[in-house]
């Protein structure tokens, strides 16, 4: 038994098709989700069953729906300034959950930094606040969408952090930087929902890692700071032996780009 963990990025808009856009994207996987007869399942039901706490008939013909980054394009409708408006991928989750009267869920890894994201809004987008996080609360309260932990700043290039190795999370790789990106960002996540919600996954930023991040600082602290399992972008299923610090997931527009090829994943063999 194996369950694959699809990853959609709500930037991820380059135009209006499939291949260059993750909305496009999430609609057609979702219809092809529900014509195969699949699940969604949450991760955290996911982990369960990874836990040995499921039993293998709860992940039977089931996916786990992810997204990186939040921001406004994951929860709000957007008018994109070339391409049209953008149906948020928690709107396109909701009308497929009434259109087809099936269980949707998805995890949000969010950038924690306001102050990261509002420079990561300037520079990577356009300027106009659309990386703000007002909307966390409702999203995690709809039971649709949970917000997760994609780091502090996601040690962005765009950022004056000395990243000269240029988008890799590979260097955060001693204790006070890994407190920094992952401790820091816990607290402010249970601070920013004030104690009703923790953040319970991380995602790596660029998925991948140091040893020291991975092997170590998880390992040892993570449980304590309220994770149960860190995500890397490994395109593997998870099976009942996955690592929970690296379980592996699949990457839209990166490994598969139409929904034919999004099949072929879903039908991998059992
Ligand atoms: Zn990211």
């Amino acid at each position: 038994m194996q369950v694959p963990i699809l990853t959609y990025h709500g930037n991820g808009i380059d135009g209006v098709d499939y291949h260059n856009n993750d909305h496009v994207a999430l609609a057609a996987d979702l219809e092809l989700i529900h014509q195969m007869g699949f699940q969604i399942i949450s991760l955290s039901q996911l982990l369960e069953w990874r836990l040995g706490r499921l039993p293998d008939s709860a992940v039977e013909q089931a996916v786990v729906l992810t997204c990186d980054d939040g921001s406004w394009f994951d929860y709000y409708d957007v008018d994109h300034p070339h391409y049209g408006n953008q149906t948020s991928f928690f709107n396109i989750l909701k009308n497929h959950q009434t259109k087809h009267q099936q269980l949707v869920h998805i995890s949000n890894f969010v950038i924690v930094s306001p102050d990261a994201r509002k420079i990561l809004d300037e520079k990577c987008l356009i300027g106009q606040g659309w990386w703000t996080d007002e909307w966390w609360y409702d999203a995690q309260n709809s039971g649709l969408m949970s917000i997760e932990n994609h780091s502090w700043d996601h040690n962005h290039g765009v950022l004056d952090n000395n990243n000269i190795n240029d988008d890799t999370f590979a260097c955060i790789d001693n204790q006070s930087a890994c407190d920094i990106q992952i401790r820091q960002s816990q607290q402010h996540i249970k601070t920013h929902f004030e104690g009703r919600h923790q953040a319970e996954y991380f995602a790596y930023p660029y998925g991948n890692y140091s040893d020291y991040l991975r092997h170590q600082y998880l390992p040892e602290y993570g449980h304590q700071l309220g994770l149960k399992a860190a995500l890397t972008t490994e395109p593997k299923h998870v099976n009942l032996n996955s690592d929970i610090w690296a379980l592996p997931r699949y990457v839209c527009n990166n490994d598969w780009q139409s929904a034919a090829e999004l099949r072929i994943i879903l039908t991998a063999e059992m």
